[in-house]
């Protein structure tokens, strides 16, 4: 993933590449147990001009257990 997020980068404008990371940090992962939160853009991926909340089965770095993560965007204005 973290591989395919350089070649996009790199072929895209840098406004656009900063604007694909500001995106991808707001769309968060929050673990079902233990309501953990890590941005997509962390976990070295990219999330760009989506919508939905998909929910995906990941590793908690928190609760260490396999859970459903679902993807959520965070409102803007926060950091
Ligand atoms: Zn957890």
């Amino acid at each position: 993933m973290s591989l395919l997020r350089r070649l996009i980068l790199a072929v895209v404008s840098r406004e656009r590449a900063a604007s694909m990371e500001a995106e991808s940090r707001r769309w968060m992962l929050r673990c079902n147990e233990c309501a953990h939160e890590r941005s997509v853009w962390d976990l070295g991926g990219l999330r760009y001009g989506a919508s939905g909340s998909p929910s995906y089965a990941a590793r908690c770095l928190q609760c260490g257990k396999r859970t459903t993560h679902r993807v959520e965007l965070r409102p803007d204005g926060g950091t």
